[in-house]
């Protein structure tokens, strides 16, 4: 669950603001923005040629700027419209910042879209099936809607809920406020977006033309995916709406619907990287430094503080489809071609995040069996109601691995091979306390041995107390680690249980003995749960 519950609330945000599809975005382009300086018209530019000696002088011209990444030195020459000489005689209307921009380049920005339409279809090979419609919306509607979210109390209890297994992994710090902090995020980070709703792309009309342009190649590759695969029912990958599917189900679902929305998103950063690099004839292949240098200035403004301030967890989220998904859809055009990374990648999405986070293992058709969830209710029994279930895809660990602070993450993702949680609520213990059983499967005993080390390691940051492990792990005669092995502990909340078996591994947290005894029979032996009169086995 932990990276799906961001692409829960976004993908219902996208119905109407989208915040993942604007995130990156706003993090580069108001910066990109607010230091964009006017180029000498025609003076060649590179990527790699740094751009300090442009002072703003002059209000810019639209059509003919030149933009930088912020503290990288890299700068960029922007897309030169068959416009831009009419657009230009506009220049003395460029309006302040945070004012309205003005009847004509409202006119420029529409007629825009079919331009940046064209040029996207053009790199992605998606067929133009019809015209995109375009809105132009304002700062106050942004701003309604989002204090309309902000009182919704169905998205605010589920994101309560989430909070409690995120802050038990210790992703969270105690008693944050994700609901609001998300919320502020959002506010923070809107900028033009696609809405596959009304198939329609909105405008801000509070952004001048030119700030919008390169978001548009963006949201227009949307549009385009949309006309393939109506994208609001593809991203879900068979699920129906936010409802929780059985546990079997979900598995599956949660980690195709983050690899989806990673192609998505890293199409349409593909897309974005072409057009800012077209006017030099480059691309996204050919430029590799430049794509070097944005990554080095993402999710790094001071433009964004909300975002500079919020938790490795969100943050890491948040900027994974621009990321992990960009190096995925980047590398399958590389190896297979453009209909491969665009077209293909619609019909034959990857599966995981494990293939979005090790693109050779989508381009050998490799996939992770799934686990086996046996019946988890009925293991933890009648003193226990269900409280939340997820999954702990590649990506998850990769997102544990960051929190914890350890320094190579890859050693430990890459040997994923399987893992989801069971949350759980004492039916006699306190309403703001949940047991977690979190079930993890490797590639090797010692891979298994490794997590369980960097998870117990970071235990007493979690739970704020030293802890005292009791452990018996005998030490690795050949290298490699024992079979088995377990390190115990008593917290303020119960105990807790790290216990490796072969490649498997169980985490157990305040549960009771009883539950504890019948977690490892179910899952390190294949034993059945016990059967109890009183189980209502609800889902
Ligand atoms: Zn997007």
């Amino acid at each position: 669950m932990p990276a799906s519950l961001l692409f829960r609330l976004t993908i219902t945000g996208r119905r109407k603001i989208t915040l993942a599809a604007t995130l990156f975005f706003l993090l580069l382009t108001t910066a990109l923005w607010s230091q964009s300086s006017p180029a000498q018209p025609q003076t060649p530019s590179s990527p790699q040629q740094p751009a300090t000696s442009q002072q703003p002088q002059s209000p810019q011209q639209p059509g003919d700027s030149q933009t930088q990444v912020p503290g990288s030195g890299a700068a960029v020459q922007d897309q030169q419209g068959s416009d831009a000489s009419q657009s230009s005689d506009q220049a003395q209307d460029q309006p302040e910042p945070e004012g309205h921009i003005t009847k004509q380049q409202a006119k420029d920005l529409f007629r825009s879209v079919d331009e940046i339409l064209g040029f996207v279809s053009g790199d992605t090979g998606l067929p133009i099936e019809h015209k995109v419609k375009r809105n132009l919306i304002t700062r106050a509607m942004v701003e309604k809607y989002v204090d309309k979210r902000m009182k919704d109390d169905k998205d605010e209890k589920r994101v309560e809920q989430a909070a409690l297994v995120l802050q038990k992994f210790g992703l969270l710090p105690a008693n944050y406020d994700l609901h609001a902090e998300f919320l502020k995020l959002m506010a923070e980070q809107v900028a033009a977006y696609y809405d596959p709703k009304t198939k329609s792309v909105n405008l801000l009309d509070w952004l001048p033309p030119d700030a919008q342009k390169p978001v548009l190649a963006h949201e227009l590759t949307h549009a385009l995916q949309d006309q393939q695969v109506p994208l609001d029912k593809w991203e879900l990958a068979g699920a129906k709406d936010d409802a929780a599917l059985p546990d079997q189900q979900e598995y599956f679902v949660e980690e195709a619907q983050s690899a989806r929305q990673c192609v998505t998103e890293g199409q349409a950063q593909v897309v974005w990287f072409d057009y800012m690099l077209a006017p030099q004839k480059k691309d996204i292949l050919t430029a590799p430094e430049f794509v070097e240098a944005v990554r080095a200035a993402m999710g790094d403004s001071k433009d964004s503080p909300v975002f500079s301030e919020a938790p490795v967890f969100l943050k890491e989220s948040l900027l994974m489809p621009y990321t992990f998904g960009l190096d995925f859809v980047r590398t399958v055009l590389a190896n297979k071609g453009k209909e491969a990374a665009f077209a293909g990648l619609l019909k034959d999405p990857p599966v995981d995040t494990r293939q979005i986070m090790q693109p050779e293992t989508y381009l050998l058709h490799q996939v992770v069996p799934q686990l086996t969830i046996p019946d988890l209710d009925k293991m933890a029994g009648p003193a226990y109601t269900r409280f939340d279930f997820g999954g702990m895809g590649e990506f998850d660990i990769y997102l544990l691995a960051k929190q914890y602070g350890v320094k190579d993450p890859p050693n430990y993702f890459r040997h994923w091979r399987g893992g989801y949680y069971y949350a759980a609520q004492a039916k006699s213990g306190p309403k703001d306390q949940i047991a977690m059983l979190y079930f993890s499967r490797w590639d090797s005993p010692q891979a298994a041995r490794d997590f369980a080390n960097m998870y117990a390691d970071y235990t007493p940051k979690r739970y704020k107390d030293k802890v005292q492990w009791t452990s018996t792990c005998p030490a690795a005669s050949n290298g490699s680690g024992a079979a088995t092995c377990s390190f115990a502990a008593s917290t303020k909340q119960g105990r807790i249980l790290i216990e490796q078996n072969d490649s498997d591994l169980l985490i157990m947290e305040g549960y009771d003995d009883a539950v504890v005894a019948n977690a490892r029979g179910v899952l390190f032996f294949g034993m059945s749960p016990p059967s109890s009169t009183k189980d209502k086995n609800s889902k």
